[in-house]
């Protein structure tokens, strides 16, 4: 089994062909069915890249990914292949081009082996919203393994491909990744291309990364990175080369932010011993006030519906998406399309969104929700300018078991320690904290300034080594 980039590339060096790497991914994804990770295997096109790779191998040309195996959530778009959102609208749409951020990989001879499932439009908590049915814990197939990029995350765990991409609109890497025992990355708002990302709401969505060590996450992030002319929210701040960072860190802790009734006490207690063998490391630790932990969720599935109404408006059976079979006159195929054709989850967040922006109510949601989306941002880049990571947890609790979470309310909460950092656009990323009791992991998320993934990278290290 192959965990990370560097054990795929030390195989490649003592002669393994790429094609016997691929095959084992091919054995564990068969033996791991069951937990409904991929959508769909790409096993013809990944057999015939593994030959072209090997060739380039042969001849010495070969780029940095050759052998890496990759899975890619299924709103992500590579030409030629089915992508649907998990969603019945978008069954049996062909990308007609592809994702900058999966191309560049390509363009590295990395190889896409399939599409993974995730909630409908990457709306959701714990996978359970996906019209292919839930994604199930590698851990426990009890359990749900987060979301929306729950197939992405589990495909990591269980190694079923070397890394995998997913997107974090308020937490869909960070969230899944904490329950699944794996690294995942969100970067800044702007630092990889969306173009061929299916939109939920433009001004939150990214790009991000599962892998089992911090390393692979961050070779991949850095393939990705830049700006790219078909995005124009990508940022063309030139991407950092690696510094010397610090070896002690400036670190800041949100008190607000621990003192939550919902946080889990083991949770909690894994959190405070890793604070305090940093601080016994000689590491800085600084406490911040920040009091609006009661505004974040409102906030973010305030603004994040209103943009995914508008975003999704284009589904109706005519401009995109399925049309019904009972499609008859113009108001009947939108209403049957999109009654047929969307999960109530997804519906849910539509009238929501419609309702925050309509003529009446307008000032009192959306207008009020960008307000405090920007003082979030000012008091965040204020922390900033005294540490050089914040760090909290990443959810709340550990993973709970499929279908004990029926109330919306209750399950957006589960986004709370995660929203943060897509309000603000910083970067932040989960690593592996602990378990629970019942044996179900959970992590601990680092979030950074603006564009300082490279230090966010250098502090994961540390606070991945600082083990009590
Ligand atoms: N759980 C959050 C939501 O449902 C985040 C989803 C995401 O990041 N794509 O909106």
């Amino acid at each position: 089994m192959f965990k990370t980039v560097q054990e795929v590339q030390s195989a490649i060096k003592s002669g393994c062909s790429v094609t016997e790497i691929l095959d084992e991914y091919l054995l564990q994804i068969r033996k791991h069915e069951h937990l409904n990770a991929f959508v769909e295997v790409f096993e013809a096109t990944a057999r015939a890249d593994a030959h072209r790779i090997q060739e380039k191998i042969t001849k010495g040309i070969a780029g940095k990914l050759a052998g890496v195996v990759i899975g890619i959530k299924d709103n992500l778009c590579y030409k030629g292949h089915t992508v649907s959102a998990s969603s019945r609208i978008l069954e049996n749409f062909t990308s007609l081009y592809t994702a900058t951020s999966v191309q560049r990989l390509l363009d590295e001879d990395a190889i896409i082996i399939g599409r993974l499932n995730c909630d409908e439009f990457a709306m959701g908590s714990s996978n359970e919203t996906s019209a292919y049915g839930p994604v199930l814990n590698y851990l426990n197939p009890d359990f749900v393994p987060g979301g929306s990029s729950g197939g992405s995350a589990v495909a990591v765990a269980a190694s079923l491909c070397t890394v995998a991409l997913g997107s974090d609109t308020g937490g869909s890497v960070r969230q899944p990744a904490s329950w699944t025992g794996t690294v995942g990355l969100k970067p800044t708002y702007g630092r990889i291309s969306r173009y061929g990302l299916i939109a939920y709401a433009s001004s939150f969505d990214q790009v991000g990364v599962f892998a089992s060590d911090i390393d692979s996450a961050s070779l991949i992030y850095s393939i990705m990175a830049g700006k790219d002319p078909l995005d124009a929210t990508s940022s063309s701040k030139k991407v950092d080369a690696p510094q010397n960072y610090p070896n002690q860190l400036r670190l800041g802790v949100i008190k607000d932010y621990m003192k939550l009734p919902g946080l889990d006490a083991s949770v909690k207690s894994a959190f405070d011993s890793r604070v305090q063998k940093l601080i016994q490391q000689g590491h800085e630790m600084r406490e911040f006030s920040f009091p609006y932990l009661d505004y974040v969720v409102p906030v973010y599935y305030v603004l994040s519906t209103a943009e995914a109404s508008s975003n999704l408006s284009r589904f109706d059976g005519v401009h995109f998406g399925k049309r019904s079979e009972l499609a008859e006159g113009i108001d009947q195929t939108y209403i049957n399309s999109r009654t047929e054709g969307f999960g109530l989850e997804v519906k849910r967040r539509i009238i929501i969104g419609t309702f925050v922006l309509s003529n009446e109510h307008y000032e009192a949601y959306y207008a009020k929700g960008q307000k405090i989306r920007r003082l979030l941002h000012k008091a965040t880049k204020e922390m900033f300018s005294e540490v050089d990571c914040i760090i909290l947890p990443t959810t709340p609790s550990s993973a709970f078991k499929i279908g004990d979470i029926k109330d919306p309310v209750q399950m957006y909460l589960q986004d709370i320690y995660t929203v943060h950092a897509n309000l603000t656009g910083n970067p932040a990323i989960n690593i592996p904290l602990s378990h629970n009791s019942n044996g179900m992991p959970f992590g601990i998320q680092l979030m950074a300034d603006h564009f300082e993934e490279g230090l966010l990278f250098h502090a994961s290290r540390i606070v991945n080594n600082a083990l009590v």
